[in-house]
C-alpha cells in the first residue's frame, strides 16, 4: 500500500485567505494510507521543497499530493522535487485548491470543505497511480519553415546560423512576403525593402538553408522529432540552375498585360515574370494560365529569347519529400478581402465605401504599392483611375476591424500606425495634399508609436475625425471626378462631408488563404478566424498543441514586423532547445491499447486528432497471423483521451488518466470527508 505524503500551500494569502489549511490538513491526516498532513506558507519555495523531500525521506513516503495551485504551474517543480528525494516523479499529483477553490469562493468554510474533497479525490487518484518513465524518441536535426515572409526569414536565418539545416518552403515565386512590397515603415520611416533584402539574399545564399519557392507542403507524416514532409514544387517552366536572369525572357513576351498581383493589381506584368526587381530567386516564372503558348498553342518567344535554353514548356509538378525535426509556421496574413462580397456573402456588408466599384477607392497595400518607389507610379501617389496625383486623400481605418456586425471583433493592431505612416508619406510627396483620417480610437501602444501618430497630427497636419464613414459616392464636380465620403465626428457631434480625390481603407488583417488547411496538416488548432493557436497565450506563445510544430508572425494574430521578428526569434530558440538535444523525452501520459480486448474496430484511429493511432496485424512468431488490434504511436499521442470515450470494447486507456483512477476520484465524493476528519454518506 502506498504511504501517502499531503502538502498543503497557503499560497501566501492566495489559499489561506479563504481556505483554513490547519483544518484541512488536519482532515486529511485521517485518510488511509496518508502517512504525513503538512501545510507551509510556500510549498514551492525552497523551504518547501525541502520540506517534501526530508518527509519522503524521513517517513519513506512513495507518493506525494500537493495541494496548491494549478498543476499548470508547478506540477514540473514538485515532481523533480520529489525525484530527488527518490519517489517517481509520475507518483506525484496536484490538487487545485486555488485557482478551483480559494479564488472562486469568498464563504472560508465552504471553501475549506472543497479544498478537503479536492484533495481526496488526488489522494485517491495517486494511490492508485503507478511508476512510469518519459518515453525518449530520437531527434532528426533539421527543420523546416513554412513560409518565407519577414517571419519566416528570421526564423530560418536564425535556425540555420546555429549550425542546423533548414528547409523553407514559400508559395510565391520569391521569398519576402508583405514586407517586400511595402513603402517605408514605422515608426521609423526607414525603407522597407532596404531592410529587407539584405535578408532575402542571406536566406537565398545561406549554406544551411535549402529553398523551395513556389512550392507548398502537400502533406506531414511523423511526430515530433521525426516528421515526413512532403513537397509539392509547382512547375515553374524555367530552370533556374540554368537562368542566368538576363531578362530577355520576360522582356520579349508579348503579353504585356496581365495584372500584377504583386502590385495588387495596379500595375501590370507580362506572363513570364519576375514578381519584383529583388526577388529570390531572381528568376522568372511562367504563369501557365495567362501565357499564350498554354492558351494557343503559339508564341514560345521566350523560348526563343533564351540563350541559356531555362524554358522548359513541359515542366511538370514535382513532389519532395523531407524529413525534418521540428517545423514552424509563419505563412502571414492578407487583408480582409472586402472587394470578395460578391463571390462570399459571409464578407458582405461594406458595399457603401465603393470598393470594387470606384478604382480610387483602394486598399492599405495597395497604397504602399502607389507610394513604394518600386511600385507600379514609381512612387507617386496617383491615382489608379487617371493617374492624376490626389489632393485630398481620405484615409478609413477600423474596415472590418472591431465590427462583430459585419467584420471580425478583434482589433488588427497595426492600422493606426500605418494610416499615420499613409498621412505622412502623403504629405511628404504632396506637400499641399489634403490627408484626412476617419477613426473610432488610436491604438498605438508600441515604442515611439504614440509620438510617431502625434508627429502625423502636429507636424505633418494630418486632420483627424473620430468616427465611423456611412457612404461613400462618386461624383463630377466642376468636371473634376470626386468621391463623396460622407461620415460623423462623434467628438464635435457634426456630420463631415469631404470631396476627396482618393479614399484608402485600411483593412482588418486576416489569416493567409489556406491557413486552416495547413493547420489541419500539421495538428494545430485554430480560432474562429483561422489564426493559428498557441499553447498558451503567456507562458508558450510560440508553441502549438502540436508537438515540434511552432508559430511565428501575423498568422499567429495581427502584428507588425518587430513583433513578428521577435516572436520569429523565439521559435527558432525553440527549436534549436530541441535540436540541441540527443533525443527528444515525451510525458508517457498517453493512450495505451490492451491489445487482447481490442476489437480492431477502428473508432479510436478515425477519432484520434493526432492520427497517433493505426491497425496493425500481431503475428506469431511464424508469421502467422494471429489478430488485427489498434496500436498507439507514442511519439504522435498527445495524451488527450478522445480514443478512451469513443473504445466500445474500453480496451483504450490512458497512463496516468486511467478508468480506475478516474472512478476512485469519483466514488471518495459519495462518502466526502468533514472538516472534523469524518466522513459522511450523502455526498455526489
Ligand atoms: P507575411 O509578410 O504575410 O509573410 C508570410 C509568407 O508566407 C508570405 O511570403 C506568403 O506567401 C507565405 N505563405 C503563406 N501561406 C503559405 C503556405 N501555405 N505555404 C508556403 N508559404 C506560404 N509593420 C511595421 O512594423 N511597419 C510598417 O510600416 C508596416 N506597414 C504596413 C502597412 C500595411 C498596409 C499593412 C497591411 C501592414 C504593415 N505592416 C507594417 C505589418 C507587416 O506587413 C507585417 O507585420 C509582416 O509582414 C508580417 O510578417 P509575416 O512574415 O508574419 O507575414
Ligand atoms: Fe532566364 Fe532565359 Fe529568361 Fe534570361 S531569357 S531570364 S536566362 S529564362
Ligand atoms: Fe510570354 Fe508565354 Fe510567349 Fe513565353 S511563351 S513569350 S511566357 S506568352
Ligand atoms: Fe489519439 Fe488517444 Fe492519444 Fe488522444 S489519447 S492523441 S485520441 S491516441
Amino acid at each position: 500500500m502506498a504511504k501517502i505524503g499531503v502538502f498543503t500551500c497557503w499560497c501566501g494569502e492566495n489559499i489561506a485567505r479563504h481556505v483554513d489549511c490547519q483544518k484541512v490538513s488536519d482532515a486529511i491526516s485521517h485518510l488511509p494510507g496518508v502517512f504525513c498532513s503538512v501545510n507551509y506558507k510556500y510549498m514551492c519555495s525552497e523551504p518547501g521543497q525541502s520540506m517534501i523531500a526530508e518527509k519522503i525521506k524521513s517517513l519513506g513516503l512513495t507518493a506525494v499530493v500537493v495541494a496548491s495551485c494549478s498543476p499548470h504551474m508547478h506540477l514540473k517543480t514538485f515532481r523533480q522535487a520529489a525525484k530527488n528525494a527518490g519517489v517517481n516523479p509520475y507518483l506525484v499529483e496536484m490538487a487545485n485548491i486555488r485557482e478551483h477553490c480559494s479564488w472562486v469562493h469568498s464563504d472560508r468554510e465552504v471553501a475549506t470543505q472543497k479544498a478537503i474533497e479536492l484533495i481526496t479525490m488526488a489522494v485517491e487518484k495517486v494511490r492508485h497511480n503507478h511508476a512510469l518513465a518519459p518515453i525518449e524518441v530520437p531527434v532528426t536535426k533539421r527543420a523546416l519553415v513554412i513560409g518565407a515572409g519577414v517571419a519566416g526569414i528570421q526564423a530560418a536565418l536564425d535556425i540555420a546560423s546555429a549550425g542546423h539545416e533548414v528547409v523553407v518552403v514559400e508559395k510565391e515565386p520569391s521569398v519576402g512576403g508583405k514586407m517586400a512590397g511595402l513603402s517605408e515603415t514605422f515608426p521609423t520611416l526607414d525603407c522597407s525593402q532596404c531592410i529587407l533584402t539584405p535578408r532575402m539574399v542571406e536566406v537565398g545564399q545561406h549554406p544551411n538553408i535549402r529553398l523551395y519557392t513556389w512550392s507548398e507542403v502537400e502533406k506531414v507524416e511523423g511526430y515530433i522529432g521525426n516528421f515526413k514532409v512532403t513537397i509539392r514544387k509547382k512547375a515553374r517552366y524555367v530552370d533556374i540552375t540554368k537562368c542566368t536572369g538576363c531578362g530577355n525572357c520576360w522582356n520579349s513576351c508579348p503579353n504585356k498585360k496581365i495584372p500584377n498581383s504583386f502590385d495588387y493589381n495596379l500595375g501590370n506584368r507580362t506572363a513570364i515574370y519576375v514578381p519584383f526587381p529583388q526577388a529570390v530567386p531572381a528568376r522568372p516564372v511562367i504563369d501557365a494560365s495567362r501565357c499564350l503558348k498554354f492558351k494557343t498553342g503559339k508564341c514560345g518567344i521566350c523560348q526563343k529569347n533564351c540563350a541559356a535554353g531555362a524554358i522548359n514548356f513541359e515542366d511538370h509538378d514535382e513532389l519532395i519529400v523531407e524529413e525534418v525535426g521540428a517545423i514552424v509556421v509563419a505563412t502571414g496574413y492578407q487583408l480582409y478581402q472586402i472587394g470578395k462580397e460578391q463571390e462570399n456573402p459571409a464578407l458582405a456588408g461594406y458595399g457603401e465605401y465603393g470598393y470594387g466599384q470606384y478604382k480610387d477607392v483602394i486598399d492599405s497595400l495597395q497604397f504602399e504599392r502607389l507610394i513604394s518607389a518600386s511600385g507600379p507610379t514609381g512612387g507617386e501617389p496617383k491615382r489608379p483611375s487617371d493617374g492624376k496625383v490626389p489632393q485630398k486623400i481620405v484615409f478609413i481605418q477600423c474596415v472590418g476591424s472591431r465590427d462583430n456586425a459585419k467584420g471580425v471583433s478583434y482589433c488588427s493592431k497595426i492600422c493606426c500606425m500605418y494610416t499615420a505612416k499613409h498621412t505622412m508619406l502623403y504629405r511628404h510627396k504632396v506637400h499641399e495634399g489634403e490627408a484626412h483620417v476617419f477613426y473610432m480610437d488610436i491604438r498605438s501602444g508600441g515604442k515611439k508609436y504614440d509620438e510617431f501618430v502625434r508627429r502625423a497630427i502636429e507636424q505633418d497636419g494630418a486632420i483627424y475625425h473620430r468616427g465611423r464613414v456611412s457612404k461613400i459616392t462618386e461624383e463630377t464636380i466642376d468636371g473634376e471626378r470626386k468621391l463623396i465620403v460622407r461620415g460623423a465626428d462623434t467628438l464635435s457631434g457634426k456630420p463631415v462631408t469631404v470631396e476627396a480625390d482618393m479614399v484608402v481603407l485600411a483593412c482588418a488583417m486576416s489569416p493567409t488563404t489556406g491557413a486552416t488547411g495547413l493547420a489541419q496538416k500539421l495538428s494545430v488548432g485554430y480560432d474562429e478566424y483561422g489564426f493559428l493557436s498557441e499553447s498558451h497565450p503567456k507562458l508558450r506563445p510560440v508553441e502549438t498543441n502540436s508537438a515540434g510544430v511552432f508559430v511565428c508572425g501575423a498568422c499567429q494574430g495581427p502584428k507588425d514586423i518587430p513583433e513578428s521578428v521577435a516572436q520569429a526569434s523565439a521559435a527558432a530558440a525553440k527549436v534549436l532547445i530541441m535540436l540541441s538535444q540527443p533525443h527528444l523525452t515525451r510525458e508517457p501520459e498517453i493512450a495505451k491499447v490492451n491489445e487482447v480486448l481490442c476489437a480492431a474496430c477502428g473508432a479510436c484511429a478515425k477519432t484520434c486528432p493526432y492520427q497517433a493511432i493505426s491497425l496493425e496485424d500481431i503475428r506469431d512468431r511464424k508469421g502467422n497471423f494471429v489478430k488485427r488490434t489498434a496500436r498507439v504511436n507514442p511519439g504522435l499521442c498527445m495524451g488527450c483521451g478522445t480514443c478512451v470515450a469513443v473504445c466500445p470494447s474500453k480496451s483504450v486507456d490512458l497512463e496516468g488518466f486511467s478508468e480506475e483512477q478516474v472512478y476512485a476520484q469519483i466514488e471518495s465524493l459519495a462518502t466526502p470527508l468533514r472538516i472534523n476528519g469524518q466522513s459522511e454518506e450523502g455526498g455526489v
